[in-house]
C-alpha cells in the first residue's frame, strides 16, 4: 500500500525563532498522527535545529533543493553530504519556483536525482504544466515530457525512494486551485505513464502529491481522490493549525 503523504514546504520563510515556534506548535498538534507521513522542509539555515527538535517525532526533515556536485568550488551551494551529516534524508527536487528563477532545467534535476539516489535521499520531485500550456491543451505532453526528461531514467529499484508532487505551476500561491477532478485525471494519467514505461506494480506504489493553493476548506475532496497520495503545500504550511487541518484532512 503506497503512503499518504503531507509535506510542507516553508520556502525561504520563518527565521530561527519563528520556526521553533512553527515546530513546537507542530509537535503538540500531530502527536498522534500514525498513519499520514509528515514532512517539513525549513530554510536550509534551520534544518538542524529542525532535525534536532523533531528527532523524537514522527515528522520527518526535507532539505528545499541541493547541489548535483558530491563537494568542490560552488559557493553558496549545498551537497546532499551536507544535508546528511544534519540528518536530513529527503528532498525537493525541481520545484517550480527552482525551475523558473533559478533556472534548473531537466537535464539538471536528472543530475540532482541521480546524486540524491546515489546517496540513498528520498526524493520529492516536482513537476507541473504552465497555465498556457493547459490553455492550449499541451498539459498531459508537458508533464510526461518533464517526467522523462527529469526522472524516468532511473532504475525500477530507486522508486521506493521516490515521491512525486504534480504542482501545476498556475495553482501555485495563486489561491487558484485545480479542481479535485482535475487533480485525479492527471494523477491517474501520470501513473498510467509510470505503468507504461516501467511496470504496473511500481506505479501502484509511488504516492503522488498534489501542490498548489492546497487549504484547509478544499484538501479534504483534493485527497479524497483515488490517485492523489497527499498533497506538498506552501503557504498554509505556514501556520500551525492550518497545516494540521490539512494533515487531518487525509
Ligand atoms: C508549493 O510551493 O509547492 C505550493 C504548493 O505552494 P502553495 O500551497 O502556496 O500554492
Amino acid at each position: 500500500m503506497r503512503k499518504k503523504i503531507v509535506a510542507g514546504n516553508w520556502k525561504m520563510n520563518k527565521n530561527l525563532t519563528e520556526t521553533g515556534v512553527l515546530l513546537s506548535n507542530l509537535k503538540i498538534n500531530l502527536e498522534n498522527v500514525s498513519e499520514t507521513e509528515v514532512i517539513v522542509a525549513p530554510t536550509y539555515t534551520n534544518l538542524y535545529y529542525a532535525f534536532e527538535e523533531l528527532k523524537e517525532t514522527q515528522i520527518k526533515v526535507a532539505a528545499q533543493n541541493m547541489h548535483q556536485a558530491e563537494n568542490g568550488a560552488y559557493t553558496g551551494e549545498i551537497s546532499v553530504d551536507m544535508l546528511k551529516s544534519v540528518g536530513v534524508e529527503t528532498v525537493i527536487l525541481g520545484h517550480s519556483e527552482r525551475r523558473a528563477y533559478f533556472g534548473e532545467t531537466d537535464q539538471l534535476l536528472a543530475n540532482k536525482v541521480n546524486t540524491a539516489l546515489q546517496h540513498k535521499m528520498t526524493i520529492i520531485f516536482c513537476f507541473g504544466e504552465e497555465l498556457q500550456d493547459r490553455k492550449s491543451n499541451t498539459h498531459f505532453s508537458v508533464v510526461e515530457q518533464q517526467l522523462k526528461n527529469g526522472l524516468f531514467h532511473i532504475n525500477r529499484a530507486d522508486w521506493k525512494n521516490v515521491i512525486l508532487a504534480y504542482e501545476p505551476v498556475w495553482a501555485i500561491g495563486t489561491g487558484e486551485t485545480a479542481s479535485p477532478e482535475q487533480a485525479q485525471e492527471m494523477h491517474a494519467f501520470i501513473r498510467k505513464t509510470l505503468a507504461n514505461t516501467y511496470d504496473q506494480e511500481t506505479a501502484d506504489e509511488v504516492s503522488i502529491l498534489y501542490g498548489g493553493s492546497v487549504k484547509p476548506n478544499n484538501a479534504q475532496e483534493i485527497f479524497a481522490k483515488a490517485d492523489v497520495d497527499g498533497g506538498l503545500i506552501g503557504g498554509a504550511s505556514l501556520d500551525a493549525e492550518n497545516f494540521t487541518a490539512i494533515v487531518n484532512a487525509i
